[in-house]
């Protein structure tokens, strides 16, 4: 076939699927790849008008769309590239023949199932051999491109991402050899496995392929059925390898490598084209309890069952990772937060009723919690998205665990939730007096509201007053040497009574106590004053506190 024949097939083509579309909403993969393709072919023929023209196309849709595009968006670049053709066509000196458009009766594109099997570059100057394979290789749902030269070879091997290389020996501006050692480096680094056609294919050229890196040498003309046979066999051995290396072994779920990739990727389209998308952290609650009570195996258990129940409720599109340990994180395209908190909050009935095994006999059951967000223009960097589901993972399990909280409503509950309670445990009423002036109307930073503050003057006040609410937030101040009750005793109470996250204590001691000061820290004490102190240290400590405490 010359080119010009070439050229009026390639011209059909575009007609053909102009026509063959009704004018309404198409797949935005579909124009992708058509686009795509139309691209290719007619850069491979040297249509630089219609190759740009394909080029915008391909730009205005864009590879990682999943939508419908109205006619009113596809029409005119579909158009566009319907003239350049029609154009290339005049200027090739052939005319356009509609009749024979119309009817001709090839509608294999149409055939295209969804997902390509491989994506396979040809490197081949033999004009008939590549559309003939490409032909039978796209009838086997391969996407083809074809380069005619090494040199648009070696571009399309750096631009056109291909998954697998069919390389020609005998090319017309650079032997086949000389470009296999020179993509070889690259080609190993990124897998992609290379094969050698040639009609010259002797002992040596064998031997000099295989020790250059090709992975395999198939003898020209080739055998088509021989051809994909092999072609499926790779790419089955590819896509094994591909799920290997993001998966996470125990669990099934993506790994965090994955992961990472795949948020950068969310986020960056996202930024090209507003689709949006939210972002889960789910963390199994009192899991430490699970592998202590049940043992390891149990616990392994718990997160491969939890990984399928998750992968069970889910969609295609939407991705589940283990993240660490027993926290996950899931990707739920084009959700919103709403959207996102009803898939949780499925999975999250649907593991409740999931039994597990108790070695020592019966069964038990487990829970998570998680935390929502989603991308917006304010978040859009993938540290900053991670925080608030973490943010709210937390505030999540602050408040009870076994619930899926949202990152804005977290913001709000702060908003119109409890103040910080600063307490005030001493004896001495100069001191206790001196506090509760310096925090009257005290308004800590990132609250929403002013600090409450209470004093009491022994122990034992403090111990029997009913100080305490559950979910509020404390900083207590707490002198070391009370007269009724030791500061450390009851340093030691509340360390074994209360949540430690939510009540923070800092110690007041006596500077000739070193001792004192050790021994409270190592009892769990969050800061320790000692006395006579600096009263703008002594706020800007606490301050530092109420940051903790509302992070
Ligand atoms: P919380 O509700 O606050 O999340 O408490 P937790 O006990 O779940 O959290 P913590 O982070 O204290 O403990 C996590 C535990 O998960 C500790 C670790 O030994 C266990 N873990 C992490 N990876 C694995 C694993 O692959 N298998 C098993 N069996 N346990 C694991
Ligand atoms: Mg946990
Ligand atoms: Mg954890």
């Amino acid at each position: 076939m010359d080119k010009t024949a070439y050229i009026r097939q390639l011209a059909q083509r575009v007609e053909q699927f102009f026509g063959s579309w009704e004018k309404s909403e198409l797949d935005a993969q579909e124009l992708y790849r058509f686009f795509h393709n139309l691209k290719g072919t007619a850069g491979t023929l040297g249509l630089s008008a219609l190759e740009q023209s394909a080029a915008r196309g391909e730009a205005a849709i864009g590879e990682e769309s999943r939508r419908m595009v109205p006619s009113t968006e596809w029409e005119p670049l579909v158009e566009e590239a319907r003239k350049q053709a029609l154009a290339a066509l005049g200027a090739d000196g052939c005319k356009p023949d509609h009749e024979r458009v119309a009817t001709e009766p090839e509608e294999r594109e149409a055939d295209l199932p969804d997902e390509a099997a491989g994506r396979v570059l040809i490197i081949d100057d033999d004009i008939e051999l590549v559309t003939y394979l490409k032909d039978v290789l796209e009838r086997e749902a391969f996407s083809v491109s074809i380069a005619l030269t090494a040199r648009r070879g070696l571009k399309l091997f750096y631009d056109g991402k291909p998954e697998l290389i069919l390389l020609d020996l005998l090319l017309p501006d650079r032997s086949g050899m000389e470009l296999l050692v020179k993509i070889m480096d690259k080609a190993r680094q990124d897998h992609i496995p290379v094969i050698v056609i040639s009609a010259h294919l002797s002992k040596e050229n064998r031997l000099a392929a295989y020790r250059s890196g090709a992975m395999d040498t198939i003898e020209k003309p080739v055998d088509p059925e021989l051809l994909i046979a092999l072609l499926q066999n790779r790419f089955a051995m590819k896509r094994d390898w591909e799920r290997s290396i993001i998966t996470d072994e125990l669990t099934g779920a993506c790994n965090r490598k994955h992961f990472n990739r795949v948020v950068q990727q969310l986020i960056a389209t996202y930024q090209r084209t507003q689709r949006g998308f939210a972002l889960v952290l789910l963390d199994l609650d009192h899991f430490k309890n699970v592998n202590d009570t049940y043992g390891h195996l149990a616990g392994d258990d718990v997160l491969r069952r939890f990984a399928a129940t998750v992968l069970g409720a889910i969609r295609g599109e939407d991705i589940l990772c283990r993240y660490g340990g027993e926290e996950f994180a899931l990707l739920l395209p084009d959700n919103d937060t709403q959207q996102a908190v009803a898939v949780v909050e499925r999975i999250r009935q649907a593991f409740a009723n999931v039994s597990f095994v108790d070695p020592h006999g019966g069964s038990f059951r487990t829970t998570f919690t998680a935390g929502v967000t989603m991308v917006h223009d304010g978040n859009d960097q993938s540290e900053q998205l991670i925080g608030e589901a973490d943010q709210a993972l937390y505030a999540g399990k602050r408040a009870g665990r076994n619930r899926t909280m949202l990152y804005d409503l977290q913001q709000m509950a702060s908003e119109e939730g409890k103040p910080l309670q600063l307490i005030f445990v001493d004896d001495d009423p100069v001191i206790r007096e001196l506090m509760l002036q310096q925090f009257a109307g005290w308004h800590p930073p990132g609250w929403a509201r002013q600090a409450d503050t209470q004093s009491y003057s022994s122990g034992t006040a403090f111990l029997e007053s009913g100080w305490y609410s559950e979910g509020g937030k404390y900083i207590m101040l707490l002198d070391g040497a009370l007269p009724d009750v030791d500061g450390t005793d009851i340093l030691q109470r509340l360390r074994s009574g209360y949540p430690e996250q939510n009540v923070l204590i800092v110690m007041l001691t006596s500077r000739n106590k070193q001792s004192d000061i050790l021994q409270a820290l190592q009892m769990g004490a969050d800061d320790y004053i000692v006395k006579p102190f600096d009263h703008h240290e002594l706020r800007l400590r606490i301050e530092r506190l109420a940051r903790r405490l509302n992070g």
